[in-house]
Order: structure tokens, then sequence, then C-alpha cells
């Protein structure tokens, strides 16, 4: 038998994804409610890093902000300390700003169709789809990195996944398979069957509730589905981070701009296209002033954090004052002293509290 397009295969094999979840699944704190509040906190966090260190960021949010009036009313800068070492900041703003909207301009209530909540800010197809299927029970599926996976190596799909083909064929392929009265438990079964049986490497296929029909496993096809033909250009950037001290305190500057950044808290930055040393930038007028007021200049190593479209490679500069240098146009910079208890509260990006926590706390 081999699974195709008939009524008996979207029977079959979302009453045996469905069956394989009810025995499998992990017990996780969102899999136990209806409520859209929580159920978009974590998608929202799971779009960002994997279960095991999701969890704990889910619970603080929580925590914090029991629910979304709590977080509609969260100071950003509250926000985006809560959604710290997460990444990608800009999906920590819209969280808060769409929580504003569904707090004074919908009294609470998540809109009832995932067509309504497409127009929040933040809430893509993924999301709004998750969001209505679980608290809505609305017929609508979900499709992220593991629906493609299940999808394409069971029946054998080869169109690529970034596509606009490979996107409709997949949104398709989902809407035709998910049941009218379980779109809740079939979303979520495909999801965590991708997520631990149908794995990127290694599928467990000799265990597989698929395996006699599935294209990948007879074809050996597993390592070659789904496809993802387009390639993410990186930038790589080079940063030195001059880390200003004085009288037990550092001086940090709050990010403006639209970068990733937004809102969070680093040090005075000279960014350049290439690697250099220290004297190498003391053309930087900020720098080269600093210098002749510091006891001592001390050099990290290189830190270097990834991101999807760029690495950064970073070195600090910790320039030990013994006098604060008045003329320094330090407010123009906006760069302020902040002491150790203030450094702790002020929301960061990764790579400076991955500092921070080797050099001083
Ligand atoms: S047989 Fe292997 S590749 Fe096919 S669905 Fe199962 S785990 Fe995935």
């Amino acid at each position: 038998m081999k699974f195709e397009e008939s009524s008996s295969v979207k029977t079959s094999f979302s009453e045996r994804i469905m069956l394989w979840y009810s025995q499998n699944k992990r017990d996780l704190p969102w899999r136990n409610t209806k409520n859209p509040y929580h159920i978009w906190l974590s998608e929202v966090i799971l779009q960002q890093t994997r279960v095991n260190q999701g969890l704990p960021y889910y619970e603080r949010f929580l925590e914090l902000f029991p629910t979304v009036h709590h977080l509609a009313k969260a100071d950003e800068r509250e926000v985006l300390r809560a959604w710290q070492g997460l990444g990608y900041y800009s999906r920590a703003r819209n969280l808060h700003k769409t929580a504003k909207i569904i707090s004074t301009d919908m009294g609470g209530r998540f809109p009832d169709t995932s067509l309504k909540l497409l127009k929040l800010p933040g809430i893509g197809p993924y999301t709004a789809a998750a969001i209505s299927s679980i608290a809505n029970g609305e017929q609508v599926a979900v499709v992220d990195g593991n629906v493609f996976r299940v999808l394409s190596r069971v029946f054998g799909i080869h169109d690529d996944i970034g596509s606009n083909k490979g996107q409709k064929l997949f949104y398709g392929k989902a809407n035709k398979l998910i049941p009218h009265d379980r779109p809740d438990i079939f979303n979520q079964s495909v999801m965590e069957f991708g997520a631990v049986h149908c794995t990127p490497k290694n599928p467990d296929c000799g265990n597989c509730p698929m395996g006699v029909e599935c294209y990948a496993r007879i074809n050996q096809q597993q390592d070659n589905l789904p496809v993802k033909s387009k390639k993410v250009k990186v930038r790589q950037r080079f940063f030195y981070y001059v880390c200003i001290s004085y009288n037990n305190s550092l001086m940090m500057k709050e990010r403006k701009g639209s970068g990733i950044w937004r809102g969070l808290f680093d040090f005075y930055l000279i960014e350049r296209n290439e690697q250099l040393e220290f004297n190498d930038l003391l053309d930087d007028p900020i720098l080269k002033r600093l210098e002749t007021y510091s006891d001592h200049i001390e050099e990290s190593k290189p830190y270097k954090h990834i991101l999807t479209h760029q690495h950064i490679i970073a070195k600090f500069y910790t320039v030990h004052l013994h006098q604060m240098p008045k003329e320094t146009d330090f407010v123009r910079e906006g760069l302020a002293l902040y002491n150790a208890q203030e450094l702790i509260e002020l929301p960061k990006p990764v790579l400076i509290s991955a500092y921070l926590k080797d050099s001083f706390f």
C-alpha cells in the first residue's frame, strides 16, 4: 500500500498520527489548555527555541503577566527583560503591541478565527492557525518546519518549501488532511511527530506508524526531504565594544532605531567591516579620549554570536577610568552609568549578558 490522494488516506494518515500522539506526546503545560493567551505565548516562544529551553520562559511570562491585560500594562523594558536570551526581540515587541490591542480594543478577547488573528502584529499564518485550531476548534492546518518534513517524506513531495508553489501545495495538503472534528489534536500530532519521531536527522523509521507506506522510507529519501533550496546569505559583522568602567559602574546605552536589538542595552559600539586590533580603533574620537583618562584597558576574548542572517564577532575593551572626562559627550551618545544591580535588571542582548557574566558577575 502507498499513501495517495484519497479520502481513505486522509483517514488513515490522520488517525494514525493522532493515535501515535495520544500514546507518545510529551506532557507540556500548554497542551492542557484552550486559553488563547497561553497558546499564543507558547507558540511565539517555541518559534524561538526548543521545548526544554522554552518551558521556563513560558512559565516566567505567565508568572509575570498572568493575563493579556497584565502583559498589555507592562513596561516594554519588563517584557524585553523576560524575553532576554530568546533573540529576535521584534517578536517580544510585537507580543506587547498585540497584547495592548487585545486588552484595550477587544476587551481582552482574542479574535475567534485565524483570518481575524492574522491582522494582529506579529501573528502570521502559523501562529493564527495554532491559536484558532486549539482555542476555537477551527479546521485550519498549522504548517511549520515539522509539518513540511512529515508531509514531504510521507507523501513524497519534492517541491521547494521556500517557494510559493511549494508553500501552496503544503498548505493545501495539510488542509485536506485535517479532520473537521479534531483539528486541534491533528495539528499538535503532526508537529509533535515531526519534533520527536520524524526528526531531521535519524528519523525513527523502524518504529513508525507510517513506515510501510512512507515514500521517504521506501525510497531512502529521508535525507533529501523536505527540499529547501533557498540559501540564506550570511553577513559578517565585527563589533568592538567599549565598556566604560567608573566607580563600580558601567556605561550603557539603549539601542535606538529599527535594528533587531532596539530597546535593549549595550555598550559604546565601534563597528568595522574587518577584524582589527585595539590600536586600529583609535581613530574613534571617544575611544581615543578615554584612553588618556584610563588606568588600564582590558581586552576580552572574541565572542561569536550567530543569527540567521548575520554572524557577529565581538570584542570588548573595558576601559577603567580614574577620572570621568567631562568634555566627552556621553549624553549625546545616550550613555549613562549603571551600577551592578541596575545592570542585572536592564534588558540586554545575549551577547552582552555573556560578556558581563564572564567578566563581572
Ligand atoms: S518512516 Fe521514517 S521518514 Fe517516514 S514518516 Fe516515519 S519516521 Fe518519517
